[in-house]
């Protein structure tokens, strides 16, 4: 019958040395012995590089690891507007707002996590965010043993002081010398709260004029509580 192969009748067409196999397993290894002696007196030359010893050098702008940018009051630049998670094709940014006890910044995340074994690196996350919180470092080392390990909150994500732009830094909204210039932070600069908002923090016994930085702690959500929000965030989800 056409288009069927017959394989009995191929394997009585087997010479004796292709029916035992063995001479085909000699000739196997010793391919790969040869490759491993050439590579032993030719170390340098190998196509393959000796990781973690020796790394590759990526592009400036390469996309890794997220950090969250901070001000020079150690506060996040970020005002928990939502944007980037927006823009994140991998719905992977889980983001919670809070109020901000110093009325200058008016809004900050409680909650910033990313996921990211969900995460595909495309830095939508970056070119969104209107404030010059969120960047992109050189970073690709991460592994993970479990799913709650992946999920990065602000103690991953937060600027370590002292990170060095070249070995630190990659995919971010400007580079220094090609002429993009950093957008302006406009909740840097000190704003004096009218009456009305004074009172209403004195009213909630927060001192307006005193307080530094957020005042609830920044965490990540546990597994309950991401998928509560998910369900409240989901249009299509009824309550
Ligand atoms: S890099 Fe892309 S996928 Fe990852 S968090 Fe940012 S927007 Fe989402
Ligand atoms: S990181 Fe930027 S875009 Fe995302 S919520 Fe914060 S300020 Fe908005």
């Amino acid at each position: 019958m056409s288009g069927v192969v017959d394989v009995g009748a191929r394997l009585t067409k087997l010479t004796l040395s292709e029916r035992l196999y063995l001479p085909g397993v000699l000739k196997g290894l010793a391919v790969t012995i040869r490759h491993f002696l050439r590579n032993l007196v030719a170390i340098r030359r190998l196509p393959t590089i000796l990781y973690p010893e020796r790394k590759r050098d990526y592009s400036d702008r390469f996309r890794g690891k997220h950090i969250l940018t901070t001000r020079d009051d150690g506060t996040l630049k970020c005002v928990a507007c939502y944007m980037c998670a927006e823009a994140c094709p991998a719905e992977c940014i889980t983001i919670v707002a809070g109020e901000h006890p110093k009325i200058a910044y008016e809004k900050y995340p409680v909650v910033f996590d990313i996921d990211m074994l969900r995460c595909v690196f495309c830095g939508f996350c970056v070119d969104a965010c209107p404030k010059d919180a969120i960047w992109m470092t050189r970073n690709y080392e991460m592994a993970f043993f479990n799913r709650e390990e992946a999920i990065f909150g602000i103690d991953k994500l937060i600027a370590k002081p002292g990170l060095p732009v070249k070995d630190g830094l990659g995919y971010r909204p400007y580079y220094p010398g090609d002429g993009t210039v950093p957008p302006g932070d406009a909740s840097s600069s000190p704003v004096i709260p009218g009456d009305g908002e004074r009172d209403r923090l004195r009213e909630k016994g927060i001192d307006a004029e005193h307080t530094t930085g957020p005042g609830p702690v920044n965490r990540s959500l546990d597994g309950s509580e991401r998928g509560q929000l998910a369900v409240r965030q989901d249009p299509m989800v009824k309550s």
